[in-house]
């Protein structure tokens, strides 16, 4: 597993409850979707309705289900937590939505992952807050209409050109997420570490910060990890110098790249002199799925600028070159 993976792991979905801001105020950065959904549970609320629909797209790790825990307590509403590839049946659903109290936030993660039946049962839940099901088969079969309590779905994905249009159109609410500048992760990895009662220094929660690819959640796995450096080979404080050589025993550079990273760019450096490179003749030459490369190895590289897409190709861009101190090929 990388320590910069923006994934969960199976743990950290645990100990993420005690980190995760409760309220609307403690959640740091995303202005724009945060004073949108500000005033839009602000209007349910005088109109004593749920609040419309809401999907969250964007990378993994910048808080979409913690938004979506934000939005029930606000509402002061319970959270009922799913996915699209838990939810296999129209009748895990029925069985889901059924057991809603009224004005729940039903959160789907991964709500692309969804199978086109149960997506078809979604759609008068959403639209009328009902269920139709089909009871008996054969000729003797017929359909009944159950009506549900009026719940507010709350969808996240992190591939909005993968859903289907029906069902992207059934929101009211689309809201993206974007990556985080350097001073919000600061002030994330501040607010955790006082969740932790460490004390950190402030360049230590820049250095953290600058390291952790705009996300949330490696900034936080980042700071565990530094935490137990401090811990061991320090006093419990989290100094600049004590997060900057923890970071270099993690294999994290200074802009978040790991070994994996280096294999990528190093591979296309030395092999293709920067390319362009095809996606296939990169996954060939590092041994792994082209999927993989695109979904989860290239975005930061791109979003960084270390490479380029071109119609010939990937390129690895000066801006690389300079940071592994190479020349740049003429
Ligand atoms: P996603 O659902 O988008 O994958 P999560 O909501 O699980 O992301 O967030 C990942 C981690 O980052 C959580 O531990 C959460 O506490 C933290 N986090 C995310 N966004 C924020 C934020 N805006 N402010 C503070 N912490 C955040």
């Amino acid at each position: 597993e990388r320590m910069i993976s923006a994934e969960a792991n199976s743990i950290e979905n645990v100990l993420d409850q005690s980190i995760r801001p409760q309220k609307l105020e403690e959640y740091i950065g995303q202005e724009k979707v945060k004073n949108n959904l500000q005033i839009f549970m602000e209007a349910a609320k005088m109109r004593e309705e749920c609040l419309d629909h809401v999907l969250f797209y964007g990378p993994p790790g910048l808080g979409k289900t913690t938004l979506s825990g934000i939005i029930a307590t606000e509402m002061g509403v319970q959270m009922r937590t799913t996915s699209g590839p838990a939810i296999e049946r129209p009748g895990d659903l029925a069985a889901i939505l059924t057991a809603l109290e009224p004005g729940d936030v039903l959160f789907i993660d991964e709500i692309h992952r969804l199978n086109r039946m149960v997506e078809e049962v979604l759609y008068p839940a959403m639209e009328d807050f009902c269920l139709d099901i089909v009871i008996g088969k054969g000729p003797t079969a017929r359909s009944v209409r159950l009506d549900l309590p009026p719940f507010t779905l709350v969808g996240a994905t992190t591939r909005a050109g993968m859903l289907s249009s029906p069902l992207r159109d059934r929101f009211g609410v689309l809201a993206r997420l974007e990556y985080y500048t350097e001073k919000e992760l600061a002030i994330i990895v501040k607010r955790t570490a006082e969740v932790f009662e460490t004390e950190i220094e402030e360049g230590a929660s820049l250095e953290i910060a600058r390291r952790s690819r705009g996300t949330p959640r490696i900034a936080n796995r980042l700071l565990r990890r530094v935490r137990d450096f401090a811990q061991v080979k320090g006093n419990g404080r989290i100094t600049l110098q004590l997060a900057q050589s923890s970071l270099e025993e993690l294999q994290v550079d200074r802009l978040g790249l790991d070994h994996i990273d280096h294999k990528l760019l190093y591979g296309m450096i030395e092999k293709y002199r920067g390319g362009p490179v095809g996606l296939d003749t990169i996954s060939a030459t590092i041994g792994e799925e082209p999927d993989t490369i695109e979904d989860v190895y290239e975005p930061y590289l791109l979003q960084i600028g270390f490479i380029q897409r071109t119609p010939r190709g990937r390129v690895v861009t000066p801006a690389c070159y300079e940071h592994f101190n190479l020349e740049v090929p003429k």
